[in-house]
């Protein structure tokens, strides 16, 4: 059995003086601000605003992996102190992943390769076999495809429940009411509701824990991705009473200051009881002869064939210890002060549009913003901040098309495209928006030098238009006519091999 019983956290410092911890923590990221070279010339330290792809590595944590790998060996082998360390170690980041999403021990955190992708595929998989007479699962118009597509390829018949629409007329929460009615409608066939915790398109935060409590009232269960949320705000698995408890949670550690660990599913225990692994080989078996072999009933190891990814494990575990006991209550105030802070200049700004709901009232928000300019195209805006202000944002439909074209009104309420689908979604004018989203180390100066670039980019966008050509390869993005940054010559694999290979080649006597 893996778990093991990690010394509770100690007693969490008052909530002024995590605050100010946060204060102490926001400078050390790798790669905040790693100068680039800009259009105008000069160089200048990059602006990081695209943390809900990836946020930037924790620094901290990378120091306790760097101690741990002093002891690094394989969790397969068992005798020797190295592998007795890292045993333990990968045990008790198990464990921590457990404790920071408040999940009880009824469930189990597994560590699986890619990422919320790989979760919710292996997930959907699992549902899918383990409860057949149940072939119907609902999901939100505001899901991220990877938590809508591949409940399509696994269910018979996926449902799309579509969103609360705010007194301005923005796109809040899921639709409660619609979605009572489809779990009604669909009962005893229903196998699951897949919902996002928070979108990555509008930063809006639903109510998982009701929508757990709805789902299971018809024996149906309730998939949370937590990709966007985990970094922002406090998740409890267990609810505050137990049909409140969510059946499945999965996130991505490159969304949560851990690039390069892997996805989690936190998951009830009995949903993999009676399941052959999706993956068997290595550590997972008990008796192996030519003819048969038994898996172990232990989890996580039986979903965790092969030689885990322990610096990512390791790191993840870590970072999520530190962010624990900083407390993420801390860490979603300092962020919802920041994103407040944001939506009131950028919506001061004439010419730009923020799509979902202003009104926190009625729709919470994480710091995700997306907006688009009247008079420039997503992927001109994108680049010119890259290239005249150090400024990096994303882009685009940000893998959830069927959401950014009902924002955009090129699809119908069903989240269906029209059939005609060319003008707006040519290859020169693919529909998108601009993103704008935020790490623990983003500050008020960084959304004023967004701003300030905004305003610039809308008081001549004839200047910048002129300076920028369409790609035209169906993205929709844009590029300088001129101005060209080669990724080689900042930074190349190869040549950074050679040199350190060079530096540190023997002297010759
Ligand atoms: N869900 C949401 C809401 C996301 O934002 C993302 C990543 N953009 C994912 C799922 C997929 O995460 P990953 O790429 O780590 O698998």
């Amino acid at each position: 059995m893996l778990h093991t019983q990690n010394a509770a956290p100690p007693a969490p410092a008052p909530f002024a003086a995590r605050r100010q911890q946060i204060e102490a923590l926001r400078g050390q990221f790798t790669g905040l601000n790693t100068p680039y070279p800009r259009a105008d010339g000069t160089t200048g330290p990059r602006v990081y605003l695209d943390s809900a792809a990836s946020n930037l590595r924790f620094q901290g944590a990378e120091a306790v992996v760097d101690e741990a790998m002093q002891h690094y060996a394989n969790t397969h082998s068992h005798l020797h102190h190295g592998a007795r360390i890292m045993t333990e170690a990968y045990k008790q980041a198990h464990e921590t992943v457990r404790q920071f999403v408040g999940a009880p021990e009824t469930h189990t955190a597994i560590f699986c390769g890619t990422g919320v992708t790989g979760g919710l595929n292996r997930m959907a998989r699992v549902l899918a076999a383990q409860r057949p007479e149940r072939d119907v699962a609902i999901t939100t118009l505001m899901e991220h495809h990877a938590n809508d597509l591949p409940h399509r390829k696994h269910m018979r018949e996926v449902v799309h429940v579509p969103l609360e629409m705010d007194p301005d007329g923005n796109a809040g929460r899921v639709d409660m009411h619609a979605l009572r009615t489809a779990i009604k409608e669909h009962g005893d066939r229903l196998n699951y509701v897949a919902v996002t915790a928070a979108s990555n398109v509008t930063g809006v935060v639903n109510p998982v824990h009701e929508i757990a409590a709805l789902a299971h009232e018809v024996g149906a269960l309730c998939v949370v991705d937590a990709a966007q949320s985990a970094a922002h705000l406090p998740i409890s698995v267990a609810g505050a009473a137990p049909n409140e408890a969510l059946d499945v949670v999965c996130l991505s550690g490159h969304k949560i200051y851990a690039p390069g660990s892997p996805g989690v599913i936190i998951a009830r225990k009995d949903l993999f009881e009676r399941h052959e692994p999706e993956v068997v080989g290595g550590g997972i078996v008990e008796f192996v002869d030519a003819k048969r072999y038994d898996v172990t009933p232990s989890l996580p190891e039986r979903e965790e064939a092969g030689t885990p990814n322990l610096p990512g494990s390791l790191l993840l575990g870590a970072t999520l210890r530190i962010l624990q006991r900083v407390g993420m209550d801390a860490v979603e105030a300092d962020e919802q002060a920041l994103t407040q802070y944001a939506m009131s200049a950028l919506n001061a700004l004439p010419g730009l549009t923020i799509y979902g709901s202003h009104r926190l009232e009625v729709a919470e928000r994480i710091g995700v913003i997306t907006f688009n300019l009247h008079d420039l195209p997503h992927g001109l805006v994108t680049a010119a901040l890259n290239d005249y202000f150090g400024i990096a944002v994303r882009n685009e439909c940000f893998c959830a098309q069927p959401f950014v074209r009902q924002l955009l009104g090129i699809a119908d309420a069903k989240g269906i495209a029209p059939s005609d689908c060319t003008d707006a979604c040519s290859t020169r004018a693919q529909p998108g928006m601009v993103r704008i989203s935020f790490g623990l180390y983003n500050t008020e100066s960084d959304v004023d030098a967004a701003v300030e670039a905004l305003q610039d980019l809308t008081s001549r966008p004839d200047w910048y238009r002129e300076r920028y050509r369409p790609v035209g390869d169906g993205s929709g993005d844009w590029v300088h006519t001129e101005f060209e940054a080669p990724p080689a010559a900042q930074f190349d694999l190869l040549d950074a091999s050679d040199r350190w290979l060079d530096a540190n080649a023997p002297t010759s006597s």
